[in-house]
C-alpha cells in the first residue's frame, strides 16, 4: 500500500537531458509536471572535488564514473573496478560496457557534449540501402526540433563552412565554433594529404556567454565535469523546468505501472531509499530513463494485463540494443601534439558517414580525442622507474607527444542484441540488474577491417611509436534501440511521436526509440525526438 499519492498533468520518469528538457517544455506551456529521478541531486563543487582527489591511476584510465558515487537504491555503472551493475554477455560484451549516471541531470553530467544531427539517410536506412530499419519520421519532420534542442542546449557549430556530408539546416548554429587547440590543428593538417577531411564537431558548449552560462575557457575537464558550467547538461533543463513550476522528486525509483481495462496508464509507483512506496497519478506518463533503464523498467513493470512487460505486445522491448562499436588507438607522435588544449572532441573525420557502401557495411566516424595526456604520461613514466628530473622530463615528453584516435561504427538493429532482467543479481531494493547480450555483427566487422587500416595510416603519418590498437570493440555510451519506433505495432514499441502503441497515454522520451544508430553521437537526436513528443502531449491535453 502506497504511503501517499501525488498528482500532476504529466509524470516524467528520469531527469536526464531528455526528461528534463521535455519537462521544461511542458511546464513552460502551463502543464503541471512531476519529474521523478531514481538518483540524488548532485553538486558540481563536490564532483570537482571528488575528481581532484581521485587516484591518478583511475584518471589515467579515463574513469569518469567514480566522481559520481553510485547510491545503493539506484546503482549505476562503474568499471574501475567493475561494480557488476550492468551484466554483459555475448561475443562482443566488451563493446557494451556503457556508462550511465543516475541523479538529477543524468548521464550528461559527464558527457563530451558533441551534438550532431543525423543525416537524412540515417532516417531511411532501409529504404535507401536495404538494411536495418527506417525511422517512423523523416529528417525534415525532425529538423525544427533539432533546432529547438540546439537553441536550448546552446550548440556551437561551423557556421559558414561547407562540410560534406552534412545534415541540411534552416538556421545557423546558435553559436560559432571555437578555434581548434594545437592537437586538433596538427591532426587536421597531417590527415589532409591522406584524403581525410577533419572538420569541427558541433558541441553543446558556449563559445560566448549564452543562456546565463559562461564561455568555455578550454581547460579540457569536460569529462568528467565542466567546473564552470560552460558545457550544457541535463540539470539545466531540470532547473528551468522547476522555475516554471515543475516539481522534482529525487531518489524516487519507479518500479511498477498500473493500467486500466483500456490499457491506459493510471498510476506509477516508486520506492524511496528506505523502500517506502509512493504512488503518482497523471493524465499522461513519460519514461525518459535512458536506453538501458527504460526497457528495464518496462520489463520490470509487467502486470496481469501486460504479462510480457509494459508496451511489449510486440516483444520488441529490450531488443535491438545499439551503440557505436569502436576501435581505439594510442601512440607517441614524432612531433609534440599537446593534446588537451581546448575542449575534448573538437573535430572529426566525416568522409565515411554515408555512401552506397552502407548496403554492405557500416558507416565509420574517425576522430582525434583531444583529452589531456598528463595522467597517462605520469603513470607510464612512473612505471619506467624514473625519479627526479628524468621523471619530470618523461612526463613532459609523453604529455606532449601522446595521441589517442578512434574509429566508431554504425550498427544495425538486431533483435537478438537483447536486454533482459537478470535472474541472479538484484540491487538493494530487490530490483534485478539489467543483462545485455551483444554481438556487433558482420556489418560492423567488415568496416572494422578498413577502420584499422585508416587508423594505422594516420599513426604512421604522425610518425607514431608505441602504437597500441584495441583488438576488441569498445563501447561509446550512445545507447540506442531497446524500445524501437515504427509504424507497425506488431514490430515496434512506439510510433513517430514516441507514443507507445499499447498505451495511448504513455510516451518514451529516450534513445531507446531510435531505429538506426547512425555513426555520430546520438544525444541531440534523442533530445529533438523528446521535444517532438512534447508537441503530441500538448495536443492531447488540448483535447482533454
Ligand atoms: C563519458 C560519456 C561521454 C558521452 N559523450 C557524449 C557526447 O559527446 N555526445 C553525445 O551525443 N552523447 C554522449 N554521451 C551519451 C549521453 O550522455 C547520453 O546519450 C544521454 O545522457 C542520454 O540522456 P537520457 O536523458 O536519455 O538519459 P540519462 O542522462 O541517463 O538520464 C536518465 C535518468 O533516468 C533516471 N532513471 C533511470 N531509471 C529510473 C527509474 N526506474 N525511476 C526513476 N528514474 C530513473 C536516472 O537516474 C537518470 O538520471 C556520453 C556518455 C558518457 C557516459
Ligand atoms: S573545456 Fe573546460 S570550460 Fe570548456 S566545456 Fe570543457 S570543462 Fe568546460
Amino acid at each position: 500500500m502506497a504511503q501517499d499519492t501525488q498528482t500532476a498533468d504529466v509524470v516524467i520518469v528520469g531527469a536526464g537531458i531528455c526528461g528534463s528538457m521535455l519537462a521544461h517544455k511542458l511546464a513552460r506551456n502551463g502543464l503541471s509536471v512531476l519529474l521523478l529521478d531514481a538518483g540524488p541531486h548532485r553538486d558540481r563543487d563536490q564532483i570537482v572535488e571528488n575528481w581532484r582527489n581521485m587516484p591518478p591511476n583511475n584518471k589515467s584510465l579515463y574513469d569518469y564514473a567514480t566522481p559520481y558515487p553510485s547510491v545503493p537504491w539506484a546503482p549505476h555503472t562503474n568499471y574501475f573496478p567493475d561494480n557488476g551493475y550492468l551484466i554483459v554477455k555475448g561475443p562482443d560484451a566488451s563493446a557494451y560496457r556503457q556508462g550511465i549516471i543516475k541523479g538529477v541531470g543524468g548521464t550528461t553530467w559527464h558527457w563530451a557534449a558533441s551534438s550532431w544531427r543525423y543525416l537524412p539517410n540515417d532516417f531511411r536506412l532501409k529504404s535507401t540501402y536495404g538494411v536495418g530499419r527506417d525511422y517512423a519520421m523523416s529528417y525534415d519532420e525532425l529538423e525544427p526540433y533539432y533546432y529547438a534542442a540546439e537553441l536550448e542546449m546552446g550548440v556551437k557549430g561551423p557556421n559558414g563552412q561547407e562540410i560534406i556530408p552534412s545534415a541540411p539546416r534552416k538556421n545557423p548554429w546558435p553559436m560559432d565554433s571555437m578555434p581548434y587547440g594545437p592537437g586538433d590543428r596538427l591532426f587536421t593538417e597531417i590527415v589532409k594529404p591522406l584524403g581525410y577531411d577533419n572538420t569541427p564537431v558541433p558541441q553543446a558548449r558556449n563559445s560566448r556567454p549564452y543562456d546565463g552560462r559562461p564561455q568555455c575557457c578550454g581547460n579540457n575537464n569536460c569529462m568528467p565535469i565542466c567546473p564552470i558550467g560552460a558545457m550544457y547538461h541535463g540539470v539545466y533543463g531540470a532547473w528551468k523546468a522547476e522555475r516554471h513550476g515543475a516539481r522534482i522528486i529525487a531518489n524516487a525509483v519507479v518500479y511498477a505501472i498500473e493500467t486500466d481495462a483500456k490499457n491506459n496508464i493510471v498510476a506509477m509507483n516508486y520506492y524511496d531509499p528506505d523502500k517506502g512506496t509512493h504512488r503518482v497519478v497523471a493524465r499522461t506518463f513519460v519514461i525518459a530513463a535512458n536506453g538501458i533503464e527504460t526497457p528495464k523498467l518496462l520489463l520490470l513493470a509487467a502486470n496481469d494485463r501486460n504479462p510480457n512487460g509494459i508496451a511489449n505486445s510486440s516483444d520488441q522491448v529490450g531488443r535491438n540494443m545499439m551503440d557505436h562499436p569502436g576501435i581505439g588507438m594510442s601512440f607517441q607522435a614524432a612531433e609534440p601534439v599537446w593534446a588537451g588544449g581546448g575542449s575534448v572532441q573538437m573535430s572529426s573525420i566525416t568522409n565515411f558517414r554515408d555512401g552506397a557502401f552502407r548496403s554492405e557495411r557500416a558507416a565509420i566516424q574517425i576522430g582525434y580525442n583531444n583529452t589531456a595526456q598528463n595522467s597517462r604520461a605520469g603513470m607510464k613514466a612512473l612505471s619506467l622507474g624514473l625519479v627526479g628530473k628524468k621523471l619530470d622530463e618523461e612526463i613532459r615528453r609523453r604529455s606532449a607527444h601522446g595521441v589517442d584516435i578512434y574509429a566508431n561504427h554504425e550498427i544495425l538493429p538486431n533483435p537478438e542484441n537483447r536486454l533482459v532482467l537478470s535472474k541472479d543479481h538484484r540491487d538493494a531494493l530487490g530490483i534485478p540488474h539489467p543483462e545485455v547480450t551483444y554481438d556487433v555483427g558482420d556489418y560492423v566487422r567488415k568496416s572494422a577491417v578498413l577502420s584499422r587500416q585508416h587508423l594505422m595510416k594516420i599513426a604512421q603519418a604522425m610518425g607514431g611509436t608505441e602504437i597500441e590498437m584495441t583488438p576488441y570493440f569498445t563501447p561509446n555510451n550512445h545507447i540506442t534501440g531497446g524500445a524501437i519506433m515504427g509504424h507497425d505495432p506488431k514490430d515496434s514499441v512506439v510510433d513517430q511521436w514516441l507514443r507507445t502503441h499499447d498505451h495511448p497515454n504513455l510516451f518514451l522520451a529516450t534513445g531507446a526509440t531510435m531505429a538506426a544508430s547512425g555513426t555520430v553521437n546520438s544525444t541531440l537526436t534523442m533530445a529533438a525526438l523528446s521535444l517532438r513528443a512534447g508537441d503530441a502531449i500538448l495536443e492531447d491535453m488540448k483535447h482533454g
